[in-house]
């Protein structure tokens, strides 16, 4: 029997990889992103809604260069960690430094701290924005991948989620999404990037969407089926007229990007996780 070598992370590097993430995530608009909104500021009739895209851009530039956050909702921070089962965590507990990495960023970053500690009664603030919501997953090889997200509380708030029924069908999953980006309307910060998922359970259905809005802003899904489905769903919900900021327009979106996953015989759950486009905060890390 051949025995494979564990690799050892110290939890500082991954203490350490979270910070820098969370204060990137917060001050530069990812290279993504600023592409998506420079074309669609080159495409957009509606001469507010273009002017909103262009003053955006300016606020990615202003944030980058002062070092200064793109919003002032800095947002929850929402770590997906993909670790190889080779790795042996040395140093310490890895939630604790992963917190600790998110503590670091919004206290010494002066990123507004936006976590209270129990939803009902106190709404207490934390005061440094722990804790992050962790997502882990056991995956071959020795690496870890880190994907973190900033979310704002806007376009959460505005994200929905359905159990529909197979007789539903690819219409009801369709006509979900379009309602839950109409429903939203300004509130979410348009353009904003629609993460759809479809599948799986009530629980997993959630974080399928999140996760799909990880990748690339305007990459084409690998999917024929789906990247035809996103194109359509693109094209509906730029056809709803909110435009940039609610000020009407063609770009309510910048991307859908759909993911599936298995499901039950009886089951079509869908979930919709709007990401706001001005404050587009995800990185992702290979360590
Ligand atoms: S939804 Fe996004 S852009 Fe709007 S206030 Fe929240 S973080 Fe900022």
């Amino acid at each position: 029997m051949t025995t494979i070598p564990l690799r050892e992370v110290n939890v500082a590097t991954v203490r350490d990889a979270i910070e820098q993430l969370c204060l990137d995530a917060n001050y530069v608009a990812a290279d993504d992103v600023r592409a998506a909104f420079a074309r669609a500021a080159e495409r957009e009739v509606a001469k507010l809604g273009q002017r909103v895209l262009l003053q955006l851009l300016d606020n990615m530039t202003i944030a980058a260069g002062e070092r200064v956050p793109m919003c002032q909702d800095t947002g929850t921070v929402v770590v997906f960690a993909s670790i190889g089962q080779d790795v042996h965590f040395v140093g310490g507990s890895l939630r604790d430094a992963i917190n600790d990495g998110v503590r670091r960023a919004y206290t010494a970053g002066y990123l507004r701290a936006s976590m209270v500690a129990r939803p009902i009664g106190t709404r207490s603030n934390t005061r440094d924005n722990t804790p992050a919501v962790l997502h882990l997953d056991i995956v071959e090889g020795s690496d870890v991948e880190l994907i973190v997200f900033a979310k704002g509380g806007g376009a959460e708030n505005m994200s929905r989620m359905c159990m529909l029924t197979p007789g539903d069908g690819l219409d009801g999953v369709k006509d979900f999404v379009i309602e839950t980006v109409e429903i939203a309307g300004p509130n979410a910060c348009p353009p904003v990037i629609v993460g759809v998922g479809v599948g799986g359970t009530f629980d997993s259905v959630g974080t399928l969407a999140k996760l799909s809005l990880a990748r690339q802003v305007g990459s084409e899904n690998p999917d024929p089926e789906l990247a035809a489905l996103e194109a359509e769903l693109l094209q509906r919900i730029n056809a709803l007229g909110i435009g940039p900021h609610g000020f009407g327009g063609r770009t309510t979106a910048l991307a859908v990007h759909v993911a599936i996953a298995p499901t039950h015989i009886a089951s079509l759950p869908v979930a919709v996780n709007l990401q706001c486009g001005p404050a587009a905060r995800v990185r992702r890390l290979v360590i």
